[in-house]
């Protein structure tokens, strides 16, 4: 019988609290989920920029309960990629369970139960807390002086301008990671003068983005079809990625493969500047689908590795003097990938907060619980897989997991936090797996302040071996006196 008296929070309303929220449906358990902005979607509804595609596959980026027979490409464009959620949403009638506008800026564990504050001031309680807010969706800009003196339009890559025309206009793209790179690449072709600062020069993925044809939209609807294409899918991917876990022939074929793509370049000072020196695959890889390495010889594109020293009215000056004028800048400079759920205070057991406990370094057990907060649970959190395991296989390992962890707390009335030892044993395990991976031996947004990158370093299916079990003995449960299922029952 579900007891509709126990409820659960969840926090955000991108992929990941939707998934959850679908799973938490059919349990019969209550919930509300709180998002910030007034849609769904998350790093879809916020990323808007000209020349933005999924850079998986459209179908590796499907929730497993919902089939799309109808991506337009192989890797769709963004807007796709939005509207397929809020489909989702609508479809699964999750929208009722959505306070828009709503942020959480404040949760706090005490007698047993989650209390949680609004910025309007309002607050809430639950029984479970569900932190599924993304990892890239604080923007972070340049530390960069005169920044605010910039006479044009200037904006954030995630916060795309877009009453700003294109045509006739001089752009400077600052930052060269995978939104830079598109930006860039998409400017480019529509023949704006684009100007991109490029300190550090990245592998990028040339590839073909071919239109799906009717006949393969079609053939997926045939009896048996999708579940046979999704299969062979999975196979792939898991073979596919191996190269990132060990060093060997595959790694170095796909260097190879990587470096003919900058042959393309007829300037030598150019390919100079283009060509990465660390290894493939140690920063996450940018795609090109209209092959950015011929787009950066066309005459109105510039590539500048000088570094700027300063923002002036009217565009930068360079550290050697130098000005260039522009009448847009864009700042592709990423997010802060270690904030998590932060501003919003948390508070654990003892009042010890996320703050605190996160001081050093972020971490958690599996990517999914922090020890000293108990029935708190992350999608997506330190540890989960980046690079290695696709979003929705991910998702459905730590979602199905969690409802585990939920069952079993209830059942002794009770909260329930990973031990601070099995914690420890689990960053152990973590950090000896980086030694061999690409993602070692480079800066990239992925490593902590101690060098060790917090994704999951291990092939997939040691990621569902992790979450196929509940070790108790890994668990501290606390009561739970609060819950009012249980007083009601009482
Ligand atoms: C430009 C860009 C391109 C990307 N491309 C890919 C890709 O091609 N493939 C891939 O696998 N991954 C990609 N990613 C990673 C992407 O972020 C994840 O795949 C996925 O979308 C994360 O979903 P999420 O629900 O966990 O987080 P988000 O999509 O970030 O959603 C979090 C939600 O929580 C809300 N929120 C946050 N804090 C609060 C609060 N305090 N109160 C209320 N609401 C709150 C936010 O408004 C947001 O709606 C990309 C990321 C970016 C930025």
């Amino acid at each position: 019988m579900p007891d509709r008296k126990y409820r659960v929070v969840i926090v955000g309303a991108g992929i990941s609290g939707l998934y959850m929220a679908e799973k938490l449906k059919h349990t019969g358990i209550d919930f509300t989920i709180y998002e910030k902005a007034d849609e769904v979607g998350g790093t879809w509804r916020e990323n808007t920029y000209p020349g933005l595609f999924v850079d998986v596959l459209s179908r590796q980026y499907e929730f497993l309960f919902q089939p799309n027979y109808d991506w337009s490409r192989k890797y769709a464009p963004a807007g796709e990629i939005q509207d397929y959620i809020k489909k989702v949403a609508r479809d699964r009638d999750l929208r009722k369970y959505i306070r828009f506008n709503e942020e959480i800026v404040a949760a706090r564990f005490a007698e047993g139960r989650w209390h949680l504050t609004t910025a309007k001031g309002e607050t809430d309680t639950a029984d479970a807390f569900i932190v599924a807010t993304g990892f890239l969706h604080k923007p972070v800009y340049p530390n960069i002086e005169g920044r605010e003196s910039f006479a044009g339009p200037a904006f954030h890559s995630a916060r795309w301008d877009h009453s700003v025309a294109h045509a006739g206009k001089s752009w400077g793209i600052i930052g060269s990671g995978c939104s830079g790179i598109q930006i860039t690449e998409a400017l480019a072709w529509e023949g704006c003068e684009v100007t991109q600062f490029v300190r550090r020069p990245q592998w990028i993925h040339i590839r073909e983005n071919p239109r799906s044809t009717l006949w393969e939209r079609l053939k997926l609807r045939l009896p048996g079809q999708y579940a046979k294409k999704q299969r062979e899918l999975w196979k792939f991917i898991i073979e596919a990625d191996q190269w990132r876990l060990k060093p060997g022939p595959a790694r170095e074929a796909m260097e190879r493969e990587y470096r003919s793509y900058l042959d393309v370049i007829r300037d030598p000072e150019l390919k100079k500047k283009l060509t990465p020196t660390y290894h493939l695959g140690c920063t996450r890889i940018p795609k090109s689908d209209q092959n950015y390495y011929r787009a950066v010889q066309l005459p109105n594109v510039h590539i500048e590795a000088r570094r700027i020293a300063k923002i002036v009215p009217q565009g930068v000056e360079l550290a050697d003097g130098a000005r260039l004028d522009f009448d847009v800048l864009v700042y592709a400079t990423g997010f802060d990938t270690h904030t998590y759920m932060r501003p919003m205070k948390v508070a654990g057991l003892n009042g010890i907060t996320i703050d605190e406990v996160w001081k050093d370094n972020v971490f958690s057990y599996g990517g999914v619980a922090v020890p000293g907060f108990p029935n708190m649970f992350l999608l997506y959190g330190p540890f989960a897989p980046l690079n290695n395991v696709p979003v929705p296989i991910g998702l459905e390992h730590e979602i199905s997991y969690i409802l585990r962890l939920i069952a079993e707390a209830r059942k002794r009335n009770a909260a329930v936090a990973p031990t601070a030892a099995a914690t420890e044993k689990f960053r152990a395990r973590m950090r000896a797996a980086f030694p061999g991976t690409v993602w070692v031996g480079c800066k990239n947004w992925y490593s902590d302040q101690e060098g060790t990158p917090i994704l999951w370093p291990l092939p997939q299916d040691q990621h569902e071996d992790f979450f196929a079990e509940v070790r108790m003995d890994e668990l501290d449960f606390v009561p739970a006196r609060g819950q009012s299922g249980r007083e009601a029952a009482e």
